[in-house]
C-alpha cells in the first residue's frame, strides 16, 4: 500500500510543474505588506536624526551639516521603526529586498 501511495506520488511530481521559481530568470513577486528595504525620498528630510536615533541596529547615520542620510543595508532588520518615527514621512519600506553583496556597503544620500 505505501508503494502505491509513494510511486502516485512519483508519477504526479515527474508531471507537475515544479513549485520552485527560476529565479534570477524570473522575477520574485512580493506580497502587499512585504518589509524589505527602506527607502528615502531625500528632498523631504529635514536631518531631524529622529530616525537614527529610533533604529535598534544603528543601521541608519544621519549628518545634518552635510545634509546626509546613510543606511548599512546589512545592519537593517526592516522593523519599520524608523518609517513610524519620521516627522516629515520621507522614509518608506520597500516590498523589495536590498540586493545581496559579498561586501558590506552603505547607500548614502545627500540633499
Ligand atoms: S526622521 Fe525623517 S526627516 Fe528626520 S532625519 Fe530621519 S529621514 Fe530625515
Ligand atoms: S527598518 Fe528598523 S532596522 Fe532598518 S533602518 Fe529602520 S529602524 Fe533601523
Amino acid at each position: 500500500m505505501k508503494l502505491l501511495v509513494m510511486a502516485k506520488s512519483v508519477l504526479s511530481n515527474l508531471f507537475s510543474r515544479p513549485v520552485t521559481e527560476r529565479y534570477p530568470f524570473v522575477e520574485k513577486k512580493y506580497f502587499v505588506g512585504t518589509r524589505g528595504k527602506v527607502l528615502i525620498e531625500i528632498d523631504k528630510c529635514i536631518f531631524c536624526g529622529l530616525c537614527q536615533r529610533k533604529c535598534p541596529t544603528a543601521a541608519i547615520v544621519v549628518t545634518k551639516e552635510q545634509k546626509g542620510w546613510e543606511i548599512d543595508r546589512l545592519r537593517c532588520v526592516s522593523c519599520n521603526a524608523c518609517v513610524e518615527i519620521c516627522p516629515k514621512k520621507c522614509l518608506v519600506l520597500d516590498t523589495k529586498y536590498a540586493a545581496c553583496s559579498e561586501k558590506r556597503y552603505k547607500d548614502v544620500f545627500h540633499a
